[in-house]
Parts: structure tokens; sequence; C-alpha cells
């Protein structure tokens, strides 16, 4: 567990009442300092002369990573040191892998289906993670060949696997399967105990489809490391990946999209323009609306630090003056005759200040609902 600058403080001198406290030996004006800057990694402990033996345990067992990271081509594998994403976040996705037999006559075709499914998912594509090649012959020319034109996945022969360093886990049942992955896991994170620092991976048994779906669901939340399937199957894979993208988020960032003038069904310069901020779920549900319009339109993306509509008006992150830098940046004057532009319903409130603002533009009160905008659009177009 790391420590808090506050648990730090109470091992240094000042906390004890030494005569050396405060004594800025370390740089810092005070021991509290010194301990906060500790607890960021921003200062070496040996800085500090008078850290008592005591202490200097306590730390090192606190910097002590409780699961080892195994790199397997592009992976990352483990490295966890959370039981929860809330107390800090997880760090390596845990990886789908896919068994190929190589002594099966249609190798060559699962390698081929497993390379090209692609997921695609705000704005992220993802795919397999891992090949695992069973009775792979590095002499094989063909074999070699067809690895390297597909060098965007990671390959590994199953031996390589079985010396990596991962704790390889055939299912049992999934009581037993859950049992040690929450075991494992626990006695890492909370107990460091060395016996269970190898990342797990536990390789599925091939059965019903739904039965399959809902223990591997299962097994990404807690805790395997990397699931690997005998079979390729899209549907499975797809819903694991949509799965693991919510849970490896970091939950202290915002997912957000890159701020700009956004362009749907090839407008021109009297298009429709709409103005929603930069958090990505906003952006996606207007995005997906206006795509489906029978109109082009533009999206200005106002950068408002990954915060929706409500949050970013009353975090002054979206006010009349930011909206009109915006406007600036994009150059909309230049690249635009259109001069109105349709302003979310939710800050409907700011029109009369982002008049004054931009007096050359109409702002236009619009949907508080993504759903409504083809409504309100189809509205519009009758005026
Ligand atoms: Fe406190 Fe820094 Fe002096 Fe150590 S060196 S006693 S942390 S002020």
């Amino acid at each position: 567990m790391e420590l808090s600058g506050l648990q730090i403080f109470k091992y240094t001198p000042a906390a004890k009442k030494l005569p050396e406290s405060n004594c800025k030996k370390c740089g810092c004006p005070t021991c509290m300092i010194f301990s906060l800057k500790l607890a960021k990694n921003q200062i070496d402990l040996s800085c500090c002369p008078y850290i008592s033996q005591e202490f200097m345990e306590v730390y090192n067992d606190s910097i002590k990573q409780p699961q080892d990271t195994i790199t397997i081509g592009n992976l990352k594998i483990g490295g966890e040191n959370v039981l929860y994403r809330h107390e800090k976040t997880f760090i390596n996705p845990t990886v789908l892998a896919i068994i190929v037999d190589c002594v099966n006559s249609d190798w060559q075709k699962m390698i081929k289906q497993v390379c090209d499914f692609k997921v695609t998912r705000i704005n992220v594509d993802y795919g397999v993670d891992l090949v695992i090649l069973k009775n792979f012959s590095a002499n094989n020319v063909e074999m070699t060949n067809l690895l390297k034109n597909n060098s965007q996945i990671n390959f590994i022969a199953y031996e390589d696997l079985q010396d990596s360093g991962l704790n390889m886990v055939l299912e049992d049942d999934f009581q037993t399967t859950k049992d040690f992955l929450i075991k494992t896991r626990t006695k890492a994170i909370l107990e460091k105990d060395e016996k269970y620092r190898a990342p797990v991976a536990v390789l599925m048994k091939n059965d019903d489809f739904n039965f399959q779906c809902a223990r591997a669901s299962y097994y990404l939340c807690k805790y395997a490391n990397m699931i690997v399937f005998e079979e390729f199957n899209p549907e499975l894979l797809s819903t694991l990946i949509m799965l693991r993208q919510n849970i490896f988020t970091d939950p202290q960032k915002t997912l957000q999209i890159e701020p700009e003038l956004y362009k749907f069904n090839n407008p021109d310069k009297e298009s429709i323009v709409f103005l929603t901020t930069n958090f990505a779920l906003t952006y996606y549900a207007v995005a997906s609306e206006l795509e489906k319009l029978s109109v082009p339109s533009y999206l200005i993306i106002v950068p408002t630090k990954g915060m929706s509509v409500l949050t970013a008006w009353s975090a002054q992150t979206l006010n009349s003056e930011i909206i009109a830098q915006t406007i600036d940046q994009y150059r909309i004057r230049e690249i635009l005759n259109t001069r109105k532009i349709i302003i979310p319903g939710l800050i409907a409130d700011m029109k009369n200040e982002l008049q004054q603002a931009c007096p050359d533009f109409e702002f236009v009160e619009g949907t508080k609902d993504a759903s409504d905008i083809s409504k309100f659009v189809e509205n519009m177009c009758k005026i």
C-alpha cells in the first residue's frame, strides 16, 4: 500500500519533536513538505539524513510492486497495485488471446480471421491482443511470412508463453477459478506475498457461448491478467473488449475528445452549425445524431477540460468568453457564411451574454437532449 504524506510525516523528526526537526537539510522548508514530496515520488528518501531504520523498512515495503509486469511484444501484462479501480486505477488491460494450433489444416485461415477482426469504440480501434501458436515451427517459411505480414498483432509460441513468468491456469469450474483469481490478487496486493506476484492467465474451457461469455466477463473484472480462448468468436471478443474499455479507464481522468470543428455529411459554407463541449460521451451522443441527419452540419467542440455541458458551465470552462475565443480560433467567420450557431438547450440562459460577446452571430437555443436533435432540425427546416 502506498503511503500518504501524513503517514510519512509521523516518522519524521518534526512529528517526534526531535532537535533536527525542520532542519531544511533535505532542501525542503519543513519535514511536512518533505513528507508530501516523498509521497508523490518528487524527492529521494536519502535526502533526509535523519530517517529512522523503522521508517526505512516501512517505506521499502510500501514501494515494493505487488505484482510483476511481463512484456510480450508491445503488451504489458500485470503490474496491478490496487484491488478496486476507484482506489487509484488499474494499469494494464486484461490481454485477450487466441490459441492457433498450427497442425490444423485451417490455421492460416484462422490467423487471417483473427488479424482482420477489429472493433472501434470511442474512436479507438481494438482487436485480439495476442495469438498463441501451438506446434509452431520457426523453420516453416510459410508460417514466418504470415507472421511478418501481420506484424500489428503479437504472436508467441505456446512453449514461450509457459516460460514467460505468467501463472497459467486451466479453467476449472467457475467457483474454483473465481476463488483462485480473487485469492491470488488479494494476497499479492494486500499482503505483497511473493508467491502470488505472477500475473494470471486463464485458459478458458470451450463450451456454450453464453456461459463462456458470462464467466470470461467475471474473470475480466476480477482478476485475470490474460484470458485465452481456443476458438475465435468475434461476438464474444467484442463483448469483452467493450467491458474491458469501461473497466480499464482511469477514474481520475475524464474521457475527452480533441476540441476542433467537426464535419458531418460533407457540409458547405451554408450548413447548420452546432456547438457542444469536449466531454467524449456528450460528443458521441451529438455526433451520432448529426451523422443520421439528412442535412450536412458542423459541430464546434469547445475545449472544456472534458466536462459535460452543465458541469463546464458551472465550472466556468464553458462561458461566453471561451466560446468567442473558440469561434476565433477555428476561424468560423472565414470558413462559413452561416452566422447561426445552435447551442445546447441546457445553457439557453447564456444566449444574451453570447450575443454581446459575438454580435455578428445569432445563437439559437437547441435541445437539452441529443436524441431530440433530428426533430429539432426537421422543425427548423420547415421555418
Ligand atoms: Fe525534516 Fe528535511 Fe530536516 Fe529531514 S532533512 S529532518 S525531513 S527538514
